[in-house]
């Protein structure tokens, strides 16, 4: 036979302030990993709210080149506008004196004037043959040269674009 003994009223207080304690012991302690997780999360949601406010930052000033090149873009525009139409307006005169200059001529030589035999005054070919380098002639010669030395005494200046225009070609000796 077996004797069971009773429990004692401290025994019993014993066992349940054990429990107690080991419950709250196991409580806090799933309190504390709590607490260190979520400190893991307020410092990673801190590096990334401080990486956004960096972004934020780069775009405000990305924004203020974009607004400052966007203002440079259209100061340039309305420049370009307004040397547009200074051009053409240049242009319009230039090919009004080159139509009068052509009907001059026409009537000089007594014959009417036809308005489709009019070119149309060529820029490019006109700064192209006033930028084009200094070539010599001679009223003989079929060739132009580029030293004055080399056309001799009778030489007279010219552009090499206006010479092969005339029909010279290079020298053989300066000018190729
Ligand atoms: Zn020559």
């Amino acid at each position: 036979m077996c004797k069971v003994n009773k429990p004692s009223v401290q025994n019993i207080v014993s066992a349940v302030l054990a429990c107690a304690v080991i419950g709250v012991s196991a409580y806090a302690y799933q309190l504390y990993g709590n607490n260190v997780a979520l400190n893991e999360q307020i410092a990673e949601n801190t590096a990334k709210v401080s990486a956004a406010k960096t972004q934020i930052a780069n775009i405000d000033n990305l924004n203020a080149q974009i607004a400052d090149l966007q203002s440079q873009l259209d100061s340039k525009t309305a420049a370009y506008n307004e040397l547009s139409n200074e051009k053409s307006s240049v242009e319009d005169l230039t090919q009004q004196a080159y139509e009068n200059g052509w009907n001059d001529a026409c009537y000089e030589y007594d014959f009417e004037p036809n308005p489709e035999d009019i070119p149309t005054y060529d820029y490019v070919a006109e700064i192209d043959k006033a930028n084009s380098p200094t070539a010599y002639i001679t009223p003989t010669g079929k060739r132009y040269h580029l030293s004055q030395s080399c056309a001799g005494e009778n030489a007279i200046q010219t552009t090499i674009a206006e010479a092969s225009e005339k029909g010279y070609t290079p020298c053989m000796n300066c000018a190729q």
